[in-house]
């Protein structure tokens, strides 16, 4: 219903308001018919409610799937029209823990699930198992006119948005085979590139053969789909190249926090709070529930904990005021500003109250091995009691003393000093430990050196800066660091500590690794009402599915890369360019360009910055699946826009995609995708703390063209056949085997996704057989015949039984363990305190060894200068910060639902800052960055910013997505401004000037793009 039409109807309802109810009471709605009479708008309902079962609304089947509104992947229920086979609506499975708090037994029949959602059966309902309002918003994006559903090739220049309809065997017949393509000049196609045995630059042997020089540019978000993506990259062609989006998107916070988890430095960690018994949360640069932890599950947790539970407290660290807390009520909720940049320093200030005064768990972080920490009725411990060498020069210095030195076992064992007499003796002790111990160890070669427990360094570490420099780092008071440390030791293990791309100023890493200290702590890990490490773990993760019971699905001679990756993910040390160096009788630091050996990221952005400066050599051809760096990474246009646009230095691009976007639209040719409902997908759930994936199916005829086969294009299509014209393994006859090893070929994505379900069906239990009405009821029956065709007889039963209910999950019992979390939802790891590993990464610049424990720092550049020693607080007096809105994402601009909640953003800052600069909202104004660019937009000034920060949300700015028009065919498709509304920051951020050349700004620890924190100034327009 239009506005005009609501007035209307709004006006007629007022004046005949006591008339319409005598109606309503005189004409029931029990009919479809006079239901349509009262709601003429509405959609059908779900269901017919009958006594005790439950039907589709006439016309219309039902079915599971998953919502990919966002990268969470909650488990979904949709309604189909069967005239216009469209999905009209979509809720939450309610089998899911994304979905439903309290997620059904697998065992309870879908129609019996679907009758407890309604209101007739009157079952909790809390249950009613719900999307968020993006996922009800993505209905839109499938029969889009800006949606690409031929397959396309440019006309004219790149980037110009002009193509032309090509067949799809045309398509792959160019892409495969190259020529003079575009009149341009001869282009290499995949098959020379492939077969080219020789080095992509002789300079740079280590970085491998001229196959190497295909990157291809994806988001592990899409599961299932990007291990299929993988499988053709990695093992069939075999390159290094392979970029995402993680690592300019939050990736150094969950490394960081695993680096607070794991004795490695190459292990992630991102853990929830349980919010069903969790006293006081702490959320850091995210609200709960936002910023990419589900909004879906997260925010209703978080709701159902504010209203039902009166204990429970939450506090918002935040250079801005969302929507999840007030100003003015603070009861349960408080937004705590702060300085963009600042965490780091808010996170060591409290860690030096809670140590100073002793509120940490003396036990618990005593126990150096499983046995004391069982004595302790502990189930985790940490490292904390082990003693580290302090020795300069000596071969173990800032590591573990070990055994082995001592004489009393083996390297892996260590040393710590027992309470109770002094001795130094072997971790794997039950005896208590001593925390605070500084010393000399007496060796088995007769040596001495000195030795400190890794908790003393800690302390020492959190009291290298006093309270006072902490809070004007952060921008928080003293009184509000101590009161925050207070209340976190307050409450027992019943405290959480949590972000999601929170922190990306160039410390982001090590402000999630302080993160983790702060919770060991206090033994928060895998508590009852503490964090819960199991987020999104899948079931698949769990299990070998692509090596499962059934099939081997990777059973086929692989494609082993060879070499570096552009990024230079690896020991330069073991690069030719160190080696060189030290013939040549150089120093070998700093590095030509950064690496990074602390966890192999994939940067999308750092990868094209390397093909930029054509070090250690250009790209010949690069695939763009589902992903779009140019406008989400920071930074990076400006550097790397001329090296893709010019032929002559990246000489085949192509963009799988379901849109055109602001990378994509730079390609040779466009190869159409599917959207959610039309996927095969096998995917883990993020915010679901049960082990658990969704597995869908085709539940609506993919719109994107044919091949000649009648089969719909698609990524997995486009690989499998690409493949097939240049022999590749692992795809076309002999791909994978049977346990029996029986051979079967990859011809269609599903010879892959039926084995594979099957699989996913048949590991750990295996689940039961649904009944034909199941079948039915859930629309399976609609793509029964081709499992029948792929499986055997006696494989069916299990592996349709996961598609009755969308997927599968490890049900639990009991969910807690006495003060812990159940077993089978632990990470029952050694946490922490001293990272070991991290201590033996060197810096690719200075050649020094990183620290093993957290480090507050300012912001540095590569070379370790600081940033305001550059670009100074009187130039750029204000720290810029981005924040995803809670209903936008880089996608969401096609999607009118949204776009009708707001075209724009704004540029939000503080209302007493915009007043010094004579600026108040609804001004326009520029920020300006040191990199010589400026961001203009509409101002709004309040006191939802914390104080010196300049904040802007992303989702906004778009160029392409159909926000300007598309040329195809001569025919134009105009552009739509309500998705060009706004600004959008990431073009305009910084990168490092102490780089050579094109350059993106780093996380110190593992490299990642970086965006918060980042000097600005402003001025009025
Ligand atoms: S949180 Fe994401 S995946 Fe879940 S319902 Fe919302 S948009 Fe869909």
């Amino acid at each position: 219903m239009d506005r005009r039409q609501f007035l209307k109807a709004g006006s007629v309802a007022a004046l005949s308001a006591s008339g319409a109810s005598k109606a309503a009471q005189a004409e029931t709605p029990t009919s479809d018919k006079a239901l349509e009479k009262f709601a003429p708008n509405s959609l059908k309902p779900e269901f017919v409610v009958d006594g005790k079962t439950v039907k589709p609304a006439e016309g219309q089947r039902f079915a599971f799937s998953k919502c990919y509104g966002c990268f969470n992947v909650c488990g979904a229920r949709v309604s189909i029209d069967e005239a216009t086979d469209q999905v009209v609506r979509a809720w939450g499975n309610p089998y899911m823990l994304t979905s439903n708090t309290e997620p059904f037994s697998m065992s309870v029949p879908p129609s019996e699930a679907m009758f407890r959602l309604a209101a007739a059966s009157q079952y909790n309902q809390d249950n009613a198992a719900t999307l968020c309002g993006r996922g009800n918003a993505v209905l839109d994006a499938f029969s889009n006119k800006h949606r690409v559903t031929q397959c396309l090739k440019r006309v004219g220049k790149r980037g110009e948005n002009k193509w032309k309809t090509i067949s799809y065997e045309q398509l792959i017949k160019e892409v495969t085979e190259g020529g003079n393509l575009f009149g341009e000049g001869h282009v290499d196609g995949l098959k020379a590139i492939h077969a080219n045995p020789n080095y992509a630059n002789p300079l740079y042997p280590d970085f491998g053969p001229v196959k190497n020089q295909l990157l291809v540019s994806t988001s592990t978000e899409q599961a299932n789909r990007w291990d299929f993506m993988h499988r053709f990259t990695h093992s069939a062609w075999g390159t290094p190249n392979v970029g995402n989006k993680d690592s300019y998107c939050g990736h150094q916070q969950a490394a960081g926090w695993g680096l607070g988890c794991f004795d490695v430095v190459d292990e992630i960690a991102l853990p929830i709070t349980d919010f069903e018994h969790c006293k006081f949360a702490i959320f850091i640069g995210t609200n709960p529930g936002l910023s990419g932890n589900s909004l879906n599950s997260g925010s209703r947790r978080l709701a159902k904990a504010r209203a039902e539970r009166g204990d429970f407290k939450y506090v918002v660290v935040d250079p801005l005021l969302r929507s999840l807390t007030s100003e003015t009520d603070t009861e349960n909720g408080e937004w705590v500003p702060i300085r963009a940049g600042g965490d780091t320093a808010l996170l060591f200030g409290m860690l030096q109250c809670i140590i100073n005064h002793k509120r940490y768990r003396q036990n618990y972080l005593a126990a150096p091995s499983q046995a004391a920490a069982d004595k302790q009725g502990e189930v985790n411990y940490t490292n904390a009691s082990y003693l580290v060498v302090k020795q300069p020069g000596h071969p173990l210095h800032n590591r573990f003393l070990t055994a082995e030195a001592m004489g009393l076992g083996s390297a892996e064992v260590k040393m710590v000093r027992r309470e109770a007499d002094g001795k130094l003796v072997t971790s794997d002790s039950d005896q208590q430990a001593s925390l605070i111990y500084q010393g000399e160890a007496k060796l088995a070669d007769g040596s001495k050196v000195n030795v400190e427990t890794a908790f003393a360094l800690l302390k020492k570490r959190v009291n290298e800066h006093s309270l006072e420099q902490y809070a004007k780092h952060s921008g928080v008071p003293v009184a509000k660091i101590q009161e925050l440390a207070r209340e976190f030791t307050s409450h027992g293990r019943q405290v959480a500590i949590e972000t999601n791309t929170g922190c990306n100023a160039t410390d982001g890493g090590q402000c999630a690794y302080a993160m983790a200290m702060l919770a060991t702590m206090v033994g928060a890990h895998n508590a009852k009402g503490g964090l819960n490490h199991m987020n999104g773990v899948g079931f698949g993760m769990m299990y070998e599915i692509y090596d499962g019971p059934l099939y081997k699905l990777n059973d086929f001679a692989h494609a082993e890369p060879v070499g570096f990756n552009a990024e230079r993910s690896g020991d330069y040390e073991q690069s030719e360019e160190y080696k060189a160096k030290l013939t040549r009788g150089e120093p070998p630091y700093p590095a030509n360009q950064p690496w990074n050996n602390t966890f192999v990221q994939e940067n999308s952005g750092e990868m094209l910055v390397a093909h930029a400066n054509a070090n250690p050599f250009q790209f010949k051809a690069w695939f763009i699946w589902s992903t779009n760096p140019i406008y989400n990474c920071s930074g990076l246009k400006d550097q790397v826009v001329d090296s893709i646009t010019d032929p002559d230095q990246l000489g085949l691009i192509i963009g799988i995609d379901p849109y055109i976007n602001e990378t994509n639209v730079y390609a040779d040719y466009l190869v159409p995708d599917l959207l959610q409902y039309e996927q095969w997908m096998y995917s883990r759930m993020w915010g679901s703390e049960y082990i658990g994936d969704v597995a869908c199916v085709p539940v609506i005829e993919p719109k994107t063209v044919k091949d000649a086969k009648g089969n719909p294009v698609c990524m997995e299509q486009f690989v499998i056949d690409v493949s097939k014209a240049l022999g590749l393994p692992g795809f076309g006859d002999d791909a994978f085997s049977d346990a029996k090893g029986r051979r079967y070929g990859l011809h269609l994505p599903q010879d892959l996704y039926v084995p594979l379900f099957a699989n996913a069906a048949h590991s750990g239990e295996v689940l039961p057989s649904p009944t034909q009405e199941e079948i039915q009821f859930t629309s399976v029956d609609r793509i029964q015949g081709e499992f029948a065709k792929r499986l055997k007889p006696e494989e069916m039963g299990p592996t349709l039984f996961m598609l009755t209910r969308g997927g599968r999950y490890e049900q639990l019992e009991q969910r807690y363990d006495g003060e812990f979390l159940n077993p089978a939802i632990r990470m029952d790891v050694q946490f922490q305190v001293y990272n070991e590993a991290l201590a033996q990464v060197k810096d690719s610049y200075s050649g020094e060894y990183l620290d093993g424990q957290p480090v507050f720092d300012v912001d540095r550049f590569w070379d370790g200068s600081a940033v305001r020693d550059r670009w100074s607080e009187t130039q750029y007096p204000f720290s810029f910060s981005t924040f995803k809105p809670q209903l936008r994402n880089a996608y969401s601009a096609q999607l009118p639902r949204l776009t009708a909640l707001g075209e724009a953003n704004f540029i939000q800052m503080n209302a007493e800052d915009a007043n010094k600069y004579g600026l108040k909202s609804g001004d326009r104004a520029q920020v300006l960055s040191p990199k010589g660019t400026h961001l203009e937009g509409v101002v709004q000034a309040d006191h939802s910013v914390a104080r010196g920060t300049i904040s802007v949300g992303i989702g906004f700015g778009h160029s392409q997505f159909g926000a300007q028009s598309v040329t195809i065919d001569g025919e134009v498709i105009p552009g739509q401004a309500e998705r060009a509304g706004g600004i959008n920051p990431n073009p305009f951020n910084v990168v490092d000037p102490t780089r050579k050349g094109a350059s993106l700004y780093r996380d110190r620890t593992f490299g990642s793009t970086c965006r918060h924190g980042v000097p600005v100034g402003i001025r009025k327009v």
